[in-house]
């Protein structure tokens, strides 16, 4: 762990750094070493992976302060954002930096194997975006969501092609491109297009398909299923290949975009990977002792009282809480003892608490006492 690089030095930032130099440090670097753009190189798929790691931990106020203070061995760093095991894809990446990746901070369309720099051929399908919306149960073990959506699909009747024959588009000639005269500040400049009439085949349809109109597509409404992997949180989202519009141009599909939100839960409160929770204890049983049922979201544990446990006191079941991002551990849940009072007595319950309180009155005094002598001493 320690012969790890400083995570300040990965993105060539001061210690000072403020948040949005951080942020756009490592867009800078994301871009650079992008699979994309250098595919196939081992070199720069280690250094993208080494930026996010170091994205994750110092883009996080708590894991910030974390590494500051302790280094790589800071606890929590690991396990948490998934980002130890190596084991993670790019989409992965994306998923976790949603927020970097929502923003259209000049990533909008360039990621994903969407990007167009220089590139020849049919542009692609729109993106689509949905979301949808979690329960704890589901984030714990993952889940496969049906989800209906309304999009452009292939024309099966021209099976795409829009229609049959073809001939010389008159726009750009058969050349696919357009040239066109800009005026700048820089004089005046060419500015070569991709035809936007035979979108860069230089061909056009003679006899379009009167499905779709020789657009290629047709609208569709269909129920798919999107399977969504355990340990995600509200604000990840998931680009899933090919489930967007199909192509106007012959091009590939988009993707679709699916957005993780999260449901309130009755009972836990999430942060992070651990679980809280309130459970009210009868008060016999935390003057006795004994055993107290607890709802988990893999069953019930049995949480032991101890003798005289007091309200607020906040008990940790270990391993109960949710899976990581790509990683079994599990988090822990926090319960915090509440104290039950028993209501609507009956005479008998009456007489034996009034009972209990008589025999616990010097207790009770002396406590007080207790209590009062310190404050005098605090006066004097
Ligand atoms: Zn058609
Ligand atoms: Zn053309």
């Amino acid at each position: 762990m320690s012969s790890k690089r400083d995570f300040y030095e990965i993105l060539g930032v001061d210690k000072n750094a403020s948040a949005d130099e951080i942020k756009r440090a490592y867009k800078k670097l994301a871009i650079k070493y992008h699979p994309d753009k250098n595919p196939g190189d081992k070199e720069a798929e280690n250094k993208f992976k080494e930026a996010a790691a170091a994205y994750d931990v110092l883009s996080d106020a708590n894991k910030k302060a974390q590494y500051d203070r302790y280094g790589h061995d800071a606890p929590g760093l690991n396990g948490g954002g998934g980002f130890s095991g190596g084991g993670f894809s790019f989409e992965d990446i994306f998923a976790h930096f949603g927020d970097i990746f929502s923003d259209g901070g000049g990533f909008s369309g360039g990621f994903g194997g969407r990007s167009r720099g220089g590139q020849r051929g049919p542009a692609p399908g729109e993106d689509l975006q949905i979301s949808v919306s979690l329960t704890l149960k589901e984030i714990s073990e993952g889940t496969v969501k049906k989800v209906r959506i309304k999009r452009f699909k292939v024309c099966s009747d021209c099976n795409g092609k829009g229609g049959t024959g073809t001939k010389n588009c008159a726009t750009c000639a058969g050349k696919g491109q357009v040239r066109r005269r800009v005026s700048s500040i820089f004089g005046e400049m060419v500015n070569v297009t991709t035809c936007p009439d035979c979108g860069g085949s230089g061909e056009i349809i003679s006899n379009k398909c009167r499905t779709c109109a020789g657009q290629k597509r047709v609208r569709a409404e269909d129920t798919i299923e999107v399977k969504i992997p355990a340990g995600v949180s509200g604000g990840n989202y998931l680009k899933l290949r090919g489930e967007g519009n199909a192509s106007s141009q012959g091009g590939q599909a988009g993707y679709l975009i699916v957005h993780i939100e999260e449901k309130n839960d009755d009972f836990f409160v999430r942060d992070g990977q651990n679980l809280f929770c309130k459970v009210a204890v009868p008060i016999y049983k935390l003057a006795l002792g004994g055993e107290q049922r607890v709802p988990t979201l893999y069953g019930e544990v049995k949480l032991k009282i101890s003798a005289g446990l007091q309200p607020g006191t906040q008990l940790r079941v270990r391993g109960q809480g949710l899976p990581g991002y790509n990683s079994d551990y599990k988090g822990d849940i926090f319960v915090e003892v509440q104290a039950y009072i028993p209501e609507n007595l009956s005479s008998r319950e009456k007489e034996l608490f009034v009972e209990l309180s008589e025999l616990g009155a010097g207790r009770d005094e002396s406590r007080e006492k207790g209590l009062f002598d310190k404050i005098k001493e605090f006066f004097s």
